[in-house]
């Protein structure tokens, strides 16, 4: 059976501008619960999703709680947004009519203390205010914040993934027909120093993590799903279009946003360069049609011509 892996957008799980109740995020994930239960079916499937709204929530809550002396370190917070996500998922997909088994692997990525991301943090947590709202919490909360289009959010340093440490595991239970969700959050962002793992500040971007799962354990297919159905050119220009196969040489003299598509379109490019593989980015609400080839756009390398032209799910 073919592999893939699908990153799912955190911001599709929770609409900007919605209320992060339990209620609205499973609305959500039920309805791509059907999509990915029939992609289960077919493939060797592992899932990767987001946090930025969900960890940016925790972050808060426990900096406003007055009980707590110190609040949670970043790591700790993602490691939460693993277990909510991942049970939400598991629940959700098996109810969708999936028949095999699926887990969520707690999962640990591991960065470079002295990645220069760590000086401009770029990665959006945490829900949008307006500019004097989110100036406000930053003098007060000592955040860093940035435009996210109209809207204000707080930024976190969001060094590359070096190494998923749980990547041998997510091969076991592939290799036992298990659906796996894991690097949640892009995992939880660990220093490894003589052999020893720590915890350090930092949201890892989930779609790096996971091109570089998808590259390791040698997927066919990596599909980045978002709320929006394709990378567009000339984003907010009067020039603006949506792309639809595009090679890798074409794509990266466009500068793309940091902390949005910026990662999604470096991730597919890394993942197509070192495969020869299709990446594909497109809506969550299309998934069908995105991994049918048909719809969001597909990344090829320039330099390997991918084996066959559409990717069917057949
Ligand atoms: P996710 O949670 O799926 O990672 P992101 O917010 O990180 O979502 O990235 C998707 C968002 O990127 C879109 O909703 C859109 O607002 C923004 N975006 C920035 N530049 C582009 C572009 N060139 N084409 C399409 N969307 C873009
Ligand atoms: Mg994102």
């Amino acid at each position: 059976m073919r592999r893939i892996v699908i990153a799912l957008g955190g911001n599709a799980l929770l609409r900007r501008g919605e209320i992060a109740d339990a209620r609205v995020q499973l609305d959500h994930i039920a309805q791509v619960a059907p999509g990915l239960a029939e992609v289960a079916g077919q493939w060797e499937l592992v899932i990767v999703h987001g946090n930025g709204p969900q960890v940016g929530m925790l972050a808060l809550e426990r900096e406003n709680d007055r009980a707590l002396t110190a609040t949670y370190p970043l790591d700790a917070l993602v490691a939460e947004t693993q277990g909510l996500l991942g049970y939400w998922l598991q629940q959700s997909i098996t109810n969708a009519g999936l028949t095999g088994q699926i887990a969520t692997v707690v999962t640990q990525t591991v960065v470079d203390a002295a990645d220069p991301a760590f000086a401009t943090p770029t990665k959006f947590i945490g829900r949008s205010y307006d500019a004097n709202e989110a100036h406000g919490l930053a003098a007060s909360h000592g955040w860093r914040v940035a435009a996210d289009g109209d809207h204000w959010r707080r930024v976190v340093p969001s060094p590359g993934p070096v190494r998923v440490i749980e990547s041998p595991i997510v091969e076991a239970l592939l290799g036992l027909g298990v659906t796996v969700i894991c690097a949640g959050g892009a995992g939880c962002a660990v220093t490894e120093h003589d052999g020893r793992l720590n915890g350090i500040e930092a949201v890892v971007d989930k779609d790096h993590v996971a091109a570089l799962l998808a590259d390791v354990l040698d997927a066919d297919l990596l599909v980045i799903l978002t709320d929006v159905p394709a990378v567009i050119s000339g984003y907010g220009t009067p020039t603006a279009h949506p792309l639809g196969h595009v090679t890798v040489d074409e794509i990266i003299t466009e500068h793309f946003a940091e902390g949005s598509m910026g990662p999604k379109v470096a991730a597919a490019c890394h993942f197509a360069e070192r495969t020869g593989r299709v990446a594909v980015i497109g809506a969550l609400d299309d998934i069908a049609a995105v991994i049918a080839g048909t719809a969001g756009t597909r990344i090829t390398s320039a330099a390997h011509s991918p084996t066959e032209d559409t990717h069917d799910v057949r």
